[in-house]
C-alpha cells in the first residue's frame, strides 16, 4: 500500500513537471481542437434544408410586398401634398386678389373724377371755400378754359363748379393779377392716397399666379386619374370664382405695365405740368398765353 502510494506520486509529479516545463505546447493543442470544433459547427449551419429555403423565400416576398406598399403609400402622400400645395397657392392668390379688388373698389368709390369718370390724376379742388369738389388737373383745366373767349383771350363771366355750380372769381384781365385769384387748390391728401393705392395695385401679382397655376395643373395630371376627376368637378366654376376672374382682369389693367395704370400716369404727369405752368405765370399771363393754353388743352 505505501508502495502504490509512492508509485502514484511520482507520476503526478511527472505530469505536473511536464506542465511546468512546457505550458505553450498544451495551449496550442487546446486551440487547435477548438478551431476544429468551430469549423465543424460552421459547416453544419451552411447546410440549408428545403423547408428552411421556402421559409426564407416567403419571408423575402413578404418584405418585398411591404416595401412596395410603403412606396405606394409614399407616392400617394406626395401626390396629396402637392395637391394641398396647389390648393394653398390658389387660396393665397384668391386672398391677394380680394385685397387688391377692395383697394380698387375704394379708389373708384372715393376718387373718381366727376368729369372723366376715371381715377383722379393730380387732383385739384376749386377755389371757392363752399365747393370743395375735386377733379383731375387736366379735367378742371379743360372745363375752365372751355369758357375762355377765344377772340379776346378773356373770361367775361364767372366759371362755375360742374358739380355744385359754385362760382369762381372772375379772372382779371389786367396784369399783374393777384395770387388769390388763382382758381385752383391742390388736393394733396387725395393725390397722396391715389398715388399710394395705385402703387399697391401695381405691385399685386396674385392674379397672374392664379392663371398660371391652373394651366400647369391641367397639363400635369393624366386624364382619368383621381385628380383629374376632382379637377373636372372644379372646372365647373362657382359664381365666386367667376367674380374673382372678372376682378382679376380689372386688376390686370392696374398692374405694372397695365393699360389703365399707364394712362393714369400720363394724365397725372401732364396735369401736373400744365398746372405748374399756369400757377407760376398766373400773375403775368396775357390773353394770348391763355389762348395758347386753351389750344394745347384742345378745348
Ligand atoms: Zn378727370
Ligand atoms: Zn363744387
Ligand atoms: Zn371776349
Amino acid at each position: 500500500m505505501p508502495k502504490a502510494a509512492t508509485s502514484a506520486r511520482p507520476s503526478t509529479r511527472r505530469s505536473s513537471r511536464l506542465n511546468n516545463q512546457d505550458p505553450t505546447a498544451a495551449q496550442a493543442a487546446e486551440t487547435t481542437s477548438m478551431r476544429l470544433r468551430r469549423t465543424r459547427t460552421a459547416r453544419r449551419s451552411t447546410r440549408i434544408t428545403p423547408s428552411e429555403l421556402i421559409r426564407r423565400e416567403m419571408n423575402l416576398e413578404l418584405r418585398e410586398l411591404e416595401v412596395k406598399r410603403k412606396s405606394d403609400e409614399l407616392d400617394e402622400r406626395s401626390r396629396s401634398l402637392s395637391r394641398k400645395e396647389d390648393e394653398a397657392a390658389t387660396i393665397l392668390s384668391q386672398i391677394a386678389t380680394r385685397q387688391s379688388k377692395s383697394i380698387l373698389d375704394d379708389l373708384e368709390e372715393h376718387f373718381t373724377c366727376p368729369l372723366c369718370f376715371e381715377i383722379m390724376a393730380q387732383p385739384f379742388s376749386l377755389n371757392p371755400g363752399a365747393c370743395g369738389h375735386s377733379f383731375c388737373a387736366l379735367c378742371i383745366l379743360r372745363h375752365f378754359f372751355s369758357r375762355l373767349h377765344k377772340a379776346c383771350g378773356g373770361w367775361h363771366e364767372s366759371v362755375d363748379c360742374p358739380m355744385c355750380r359754385s362760382l369762381l372769381v372772375i379772372t382779371p384781365d389786367r396784369v399783374p393779377r393777384l395770387d388769390i385769384t388763382f382758381p385752383f387748390v391742390p388736393n394733396r391728401t387725395a393725390a397722396a392716397m391715389c398715388e399710394a393705392m395705385i402703387e399697391k395695385l401695381a405691385q399685386s401679382s396674385a392674379g397672374s399666379h392664379l392663371v398660371v397655376k391652373r394651366e400647369e395643373s391641367e397639363g400635369n395630371w393624366p386624364p382619368g386619374s383621381e385628380w383629374d376627376m376632382e379637377w373636372g368637378r372644379k372646372k365647373g366654376r362657382s359664381k365666386e370664382e367667376e367674380e374673382l376672374e372678372v376682378a382679376n382682369s380689372d386688376l390686370a389693367c392696374w398692374r405694372e405695365g397695365g393699360k389703365l395704370r399707364a394712362e393714369w400716369l400720363k394724365r397725372d404727369r401732364e396735369g401736373k405740368k400744365e398746372m405748374q405752368v399756369l400757377l407760376t405765370c398766373w400773375t403775368t399771363f396775357r390773353s394770348q398765353d391763355f389762348v395758347d393754353l386753351k389750344q394745347r388743352l384742345g378745348v
